[in-house]
Formats: structure tokens, sequence, C-alpha cells
């Protein structure tokens, strides 16, 4: 009321002399005297300062009804910000656990690769030993043969008859036992055959982590996702976020782990 008074009292726009100490309820506006008789007759006109008290407890009543959507506001703020942590949160489980699994079976297959390895060195001591000892006899029995024909040839060349007379029975012995271990090497030429024919394969046991399926299916989790609106960024509903793990070995792509939303 003090401050209506102190203020200067606005002027009418449309009459020179025309102070607007005049609010026409009707029309929602400030008049002044010669506007409140010409064009606001029949209206509602009260002096302004009998208005005041009336339009205060309008924007009071206005003010008190507009916390209401304020806080609904608030609360979507809140909202979006906790599903934002949430999402965060779920896809850096869902990443640890990624690598957590993959670790694991790079680990398994690191392992398994070793231990064919260690297998494989294993047949090849095996069958190569044997062989190496075939090719020690072919070599001492190759050098014997040579060295019982240059003394045979030599004794033969000599003409020394005492000398043919008595190495005869040494070098025919000699060439019998000679004869003799060939027939040895020939059979063992049989094995050697057995080792040419023999084909190594392998197929990875890591095919097996399948076999633990109880294991691997503990490492499925099922995250929430959010999805919203594009127009109003309003949250529109929760999809499950499906982490599949790896469920063997990724020998071929079906066996890949993939990430899936899918509404609830
Ligand atoms: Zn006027
Ligand atoms: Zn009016
Ligand atoms: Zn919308």
């Amino acid at each position: 009321m003090k401050g209506i008074l102190a203020l200067e009292v606005p002027q009418c726009s449309e009459h020179q002399k025309g102070k607007l100490r005049f609010y026409c309820t009707t029309c929602s506006k400030l008049v002044c005297r010669d506007c409140a008789i010409v064009g606001h007759r029949g209206h509602e006109c009260l002096e302004a300062k009998n208005r005041v008290n009336i339009a205060k407890q309008n924007l009071q009543l206005a003010i008190e009804n507009s916390g209401k959507p304020v806080m609904s506001v608030r609360q979507i703020s809140a909202k979006v910000d906790a599903a934002t942590i949430s999402v965060e949160k779920q896809i850096d489980d869902s990443e640890r656990k990624v690598d957590q699994q993959y670790d694991q079976v790079i680990e398994r297959l690191n392992a398994d690769r070793n231990k064919l390895k260690q297998e494989l060195e294993k047949i090849k001591t095996q069958q190569c030993t044997p062989l190496q000892e075939i090719k020690d006899e072919v070599t001492n029995w190759t050098e014997a043969m040579e060295n019982t024909q240059v003394v045979a040839k030599k004794i033969m060349a000599a003409e020394n008859q005492w000398d043919i007379l008595g190495m005869e029975k040494d070098i025919t012995d000699a060439f019998k036992k000679l004869h003799d271990d060939d027939v040895a090497l020939n059979n063992k030429h049989l094995s050697v055959q057995e080792v040419l024919s023999t084909i190594i394969t392998f197929s990875p046991s890591v095919m097996n982590v399948s076999n633990s399926p109880s294991q691997m299916s503990n490492q499925v989790t099922r995250n929430r996702l959010y999805n919203r609106c594009p127009t109003c960024r309003e949250i529109r509903n929760r999809t499950p976020l499906k982490f599949q793990p790896v469920s063997g070995i990724p020998v071929n792509e079906n066996l890949l782990g993939t990430v899936q939303q899918s509404p609830r």
C-alpha cells in the first residue's frame, strides 16, 4: 500500500491528463478516470490501491501452486541421474566380467596349447629315439661291411696262400654275421615303415571347456538398460541387457559371446 502510493502513478497512453489510478477487473488492466467512463462502462473498476492486495494474493497462490511441477521435474532429474549411474555401473561390471571370462579362456587355451605341445614332444621322443638307434646300427653295419670287404680284397690281391687259408674262415664268418645283421636290420625296417605310415593328428582338448557349462552359465549376468525418448529425453522403458558368455572355445563365430538388449 505504501509502495504504490510512494511511486509515481503511471500516465494513461490514451488520455493526456489521465493517471492510471484504476484497475478494470473485467479487462484485467490499469485504466484512467476517462478510460473508465468511456471504454469500460459497466465494467468493475477498482481503485488501484484496493486491487493491489487481491493481486498480491493471486500471485502468492500462483507461486505456491508452482511448487508441484518444480518438485516433479526435480524427481525426473534425480531419476535420470540414478539411471545414468546405474547403467554406467552395470556396464563397468559387464566389462569387468567380459575381461575375467576371456582371460580365463585365454589361460585355458594357453595351458591346452602347452599340454598339446608337451604330448607332441613326448611322441617325438618315443618315435625318434628307436629311429636314431636303427640309424646308428645301419652306420655301424655299413662301416663293418666296408672294412670286411677291404680286408678280403687285400688278401685276395696279395695272393699270399697262407694268409688266404688262414683268414678264409674269419672273413666268411664276418660276412655271414653281417648277413645275419642285415636280416635283423630289415626286420627293423618294418618298424620304420610303421612310423612312416603313422599320421600324427591333434584335436584341441579345450573343446571340453564346454563340458562345464554350469561354470560358464554362472558368468551370465542380466543387466538393465534404460531407454530414453529421443524427443522428450524422458525414460521410456527399461530393457534387460543380456551378456552371453562364450559357451565353448570360439572355434567359429556361433560360439562367440554377444551382448543383447531386448524388451522386458
Ligand atoms: Zn485513459
Ligand atoms: Zn474494462
Ligand atoms: Zn516422449
